[in-house]
């Protein structure tokens, strides 16, 4: 059967299969995308009312990016914004530790995605615009207002119930609905395992207008016309990364959490405790930053860093239930890689349905799910690892070195940018299901080279943080670049 072709989107046969997604965040609304394009039917299930503007800046590195060539439009969209950083690392005084080119422009070899202009830094509530924009002009539709709050499975169907009483049923549901997830609830509901980190990010972003000229803080926007920049600042336990941008600019201060017994998962605060943060920290500030921070003119989204242990399983006993993006694995934001993870994940299942089809479906999950999980389970570890290193970091011996910035999230490696998860998926479909079904043997590759994976906990990591013990992580296998 041929493709038929829908605002550019050359679509696959229709399969028979109907697809229900339950959030219409970023990995949601890439998921109904891929879903959709593979031939499934598809609708989505949103507890707001309408897409939050809340949001500053995300990443998302080539991996993620590889299909979307496939959607002219929203390619077209994309690319009229595109934020090509410079990295830059400052001590807390001021003093410029070294500047950095991210790392797929340092090879030479390329990444996944070389008919994509990667913007370093995207702006959430854009982001989220233009996938919005995209399902709407492929008429799939998207449920506002309607929070899910149970899951049924009924001769191999799914029924998702709403708050409001409305049921909606699919022969497959995507879990899509981040950290608080409805899935989790319904597969442990005795586990409580949702845990805090210990630390809280505060985040804003507005229009750079707003940082007056003849301020301190003037110095640090002045020459971001021709080269917007990620400057992170280094401090003892807390870091402050400012996104610096011709047109808006963003502020993400990861510091200990002080909210205590405060259950709620973000809170919108003063943009003074901004301030009051950097006075607690032990080191003196430039007062450029000072200014900076004085002139936010919006409230800050205080998110509490919350941590869901690393759980192999992110489908129900059948297949018909999969969790995707933060409902699946939860990321800090050190890993550079929560939004990235959540797209690929949407890259992945579309194509495992559309391989396993109707009769496979249920078996196509849980072929994602082992495709998947060990790779985001790495780079969930990483996310520790690099908030460490970055917050131990001798910042004076690396400005001694003179050498490339090779701490925290500065170093990724190829492995993690140079995959193709849709293709890795096509490649690698069959070979797991007979290792789902008949117990052939099968490993994934979609990790370090030579990497021995090796499962990990959040209290063995506290606990080897707790006693100043280095990650080998990044000797397990080849990050170079
Ligand atoms: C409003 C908002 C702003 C954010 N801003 C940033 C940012 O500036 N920078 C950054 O790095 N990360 C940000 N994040 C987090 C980041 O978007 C996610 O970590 C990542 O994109 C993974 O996305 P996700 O779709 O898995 O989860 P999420 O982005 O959390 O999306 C989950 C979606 O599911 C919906 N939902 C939840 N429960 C239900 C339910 N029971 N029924 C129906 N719908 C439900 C939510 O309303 C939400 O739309 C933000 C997330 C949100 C929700």
């Amino acid at each position: 059967m041929k493709k038929t072709v829908i605002d550019g989107v050359q679509r696959y046969p229709t399969n028979g299969l109907k697809v229900l997604v339950i959030g219409a965040g970023t990995s949601g609304m890439q998921t109904a995308l891929e879903c959709w394009r593979k031939g499934c039917e598809v609708e989505i299930i949103e507890k707001a009312d309408e897409l939050s503007p809340i949001g500053d800046y995300f990443t998302i590195t080539p991996s993620a990016q590889t299909t979307l060539k496939d959607y002219p439009s929203m390619y077209v969209q994309y690319h009229n914004r595109v934020y090509d950083c410079i990295l830059s690392v400052f001590a807390p005084g001021g003093d410029c530790i070294g500047y950095e080119v991210v790392e797929w422009n340092r090879s030479n070899d390329g990444h996944a995605s070389p008919d994509v202009k990667i913007s370093f830094l995207n702006r959430r509530p854009e982001y989220a615009q233009m996938q919005l924009d995209q399902l709407k002009r492929l008429a799939i539709p998207v449920h506002f207002s309607q929070k899910a709050s149970s899951m049924s499975e009924v001769d191999n169907r799914v029924i998702v119930e709403t708050e409001t009483g409305k049921k909606f049923s699919g022969d497959i549901c995507i879990a899509a609905d981040g950290l608080g997830t409805v899935f989790r609830r319904r597969e442990e509901p005795i586990r409580s395992d949702v845990m805090d980190s210990g630390y809280s990010i505060a985040r804003c972003a507005f229009p750079t207008s707003h940082i007056k000229p003849d301020t301190p803080a003037w110095k640090l926007v002045e020459t971001v016309k021709e080269q917007p920049e990620f400057r992170i600042y280094l401090a003892d336990d807390l870091h402050l990364i400012l996104y610096l941008t011709a047109d808006y600019v963003g502020i993400a201060l990861t510091h200990p959490d002080d909210t205590g017994a405060d259950e709620s998962w973000s809170n919108l605060r003063d943009p003074a405790v901004l301030i009051k943060v950097l006075e607690k920290s032990a080191a003196t500030w430039d007062p450029a930053v000072v200014s900076f921070m004085k002139q936010v003119p919006v409230k800050v989204v205080d998110w509490k860093l919350k941590w869901r242990d690393v759980n192999p399983s992110w489908t129900s006993a059948s297949g018909r239930i999969l969790a995707v993006g933060d409902a699946a694995h939860s990321f800090l934001p050190t890993s550079g890689n929560g939004v990235t993870q959540a797209i690929e994940d949407a890259l992945s299942i579309g194509e495992c349905l559309r391989l396993g089809g109707r009769e496979n479906a249920a078996w196509a999950t849980k072929v994602h799910n082992k495709l998947r999980f060990e790779r985001t389970s790495v780079l969930q570890l990483m996310g520790f690892v690099n908030r460490d290193e970055i917050h131990k970091a001798d910042l004076s011996a690396i400005k001694k070195a003179g050498k490339s910035l090779d701490v925290g999230f500065f170093r990724l490696g190829r492995w993690t940018w140079n995959h193709n998860p849709e293709k890795y998926a096509t490649d690698n479909f069959d070979a797991c299901l007979a290792h789902l079904r008949d117990e052939k043997p099968f490993q994934n590759t979609n990790l370090p080279p030579g990497h021995v994976y090796k499962p990990w906990t959040l209290q063995e990591e506290n606990e080897r943080m707790a006693k100043g013990i280095q990650s080998d992580l990044k000797q397990n296998g080849d990050w170079s670049v």
